[in-house]
């Protein structure tokens, strides 16, 4: 049985389809989707999702954030299941592949081995996490987040739209508050195929991203206090702060450069207190987001951003208040998964790199609980989080084709 394995390929035409009939709860005009989480459409897809799952012969099983766990047995009772997945919520003006790919592969993987009548050592758990995107309800990858210990439920439950609707609600109202205990459902490793939400595989023509590490991310938030002044001010009389972001923003541009290929920093948000044409601004907030794969190097931005903030207050006579908003550590793969992310890719005969992913994704939480790799493909232009995002048929069944062959090679096959 083993030996006709390597031939083993997932029914492209049967997952586009997928993809294609998914993307029609949530439909935009300009073929992109909008499905909130835990929104009517959100509970569309999940109903379908569950319904497909069930006919590849699954027990689907709800934990109490409304994530949807769907498990294809193994012969060995005793062995945790490998977990594959992603999730179906997308941006307000989102696209047909982000999260969307990683579930309806890992639902192809399991139809792939239902035809083949292959059967796993261990059990197959296929993942939708609630909530991965954070447009609706902070924080992003919220359920991932609390299923790793990093918040309460009663916390996340509690939390409100911009129409003041907790999650609590939100779950009763699609009917998806499950009964399982958010953490309780352990899995023996983690794997999510995404796209990649940037250029590098694209520019370099490379098929899969062997993703190996995740950014780490720094957040601050700033202010800047000067002194509202009459345009005709003379320059020298000045303590315009909008002068100084400006210096800062040219600042954290050279310091991340220095750093570079591995850090990136952005001001993204800047607000003058009472704009007006003819004042110098004196009051400016801003937020700041620095990214690096690297702990020493995150630590190093750190103090270079702080540094450069003092000397330019100084120079400029205003005052600079910079605080961290929040800080999470780069996330380091597991070897063995990404080892055999790495092999299933070769074994396929795909082109490939290994890869950094630079933005947050389930994964990246899980990876603290249980050992998790993720594998990329390109996306066009590298662009996501937009109606006009896009990727080939090909690569998504080669992702795909390598989601299948890193499970079975974690689950190991019985025949
Ligand atoms: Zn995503």
């Amino acid at each position: 049985m083993p030996q006709r394995l390597p031939n083993l390929h997932i029914n492209a035409d049967r997952m586009w389809t997928d993809i294609h009939e998914t993307a029609k709860f949530g439909g935009t005009p300009k073929g992109g989707v909008r499905r909130l989480t835990l929104s009517e459409e959100d509970r569309q897809v999940r109903d379908w999702f569950r319904k497909a799952c069930e006919a590849a012969g699954c027990e689907v099983h709800v934990d109490a954030l409304g994530s949807m766990f769907a498990l294809r047995p193994g012969k060995d009772k005793t062995k945790l299941p490998v977990g594959i997945g992603s999730h179906l919520d997308t941006q307000p003006t989102g696209g047909k592949f982000d999260g969307v790919l990683g579930v309806l592969a890992g639902l192809e993987v399991l139809r792939t081995l239902n035809d083949a009548g292959i059967e796993t050592d261990a059990p197959i758990c296929l993942v939708n996490w609630t909530n991965e995107e954070g447009s609706r309800y902070a924080p992003a990858m919220m359920a991932s987040g609390a299923y790793a210990g990093d918040f309460t439920v009663e916390d996340i439950l509690a939390r409100k739209d911009a129409d003041g609707i907790t999650v609590g609600a939100a779950l009763d109202a699609i009917g998806y508050r499950g009964p399982e205990p958010v953490g309780k459902r352990r899995l023996g490793a983690f794997v999510e195929l995404h796209i990649e939400q940037g250029p590098i595989l694209e520019r370099e023509q490379k098929t899969i991203g062997v993703v190996e590490r995740g950014q780490g991310i720094l957040w601050y938030d700033g202010r800047i206090v000067g002194m509202e002044r009459h345009a005709s001010t003379p320059m020298e009389y000045r303590q315009d702060a909008l002068a100084a972001l400006a210096e800062i923003v040219l600042a954290i541009e050279t310091i991340a450069k220095s750093h570079a290929p591995n850090a990136v920093a952005t001001i993204g948000e800047a607000v003058i207190a009472a704009p007006s044409r003819n004042v110098v601004p004196g009051d400016i907030a801003f937020t700041m987001d620095v990214r690096s794969p690297d702990g020493a190097i995150m630590t190093a931005l750190d103090a270079e951003i702080r540094s450069a903030i003092m000397d330019i207050a100084s120079r400029r006579r205003v005052e600079i208040a910079f605080d961290n908003a929040w800080r999470k550590p780069p996330t380091i793969f597991d070897a063995s998964v990404v080892g055999a992310v790495e092999q299933a890719t070769a074994a396929l005969g795909y082109s490939n790199r290994r890869i950094t992913s630079g933005a947050g994704h389930d994964a990246c939480n899980v990876n603290a609980v249980m050992p998790t790799a993720m594998i990329f493909v390109p996306c066009k232009d590298g662009l996501s989080h937009n109606e006009l995002e896009d990727a080939t048929k090909d690569d998504c069944a080669a992702g795909a084709n390598v989601l299948l062959h890193t499970t079975l090679a974690l689950a190991g096959v019985v025949g």
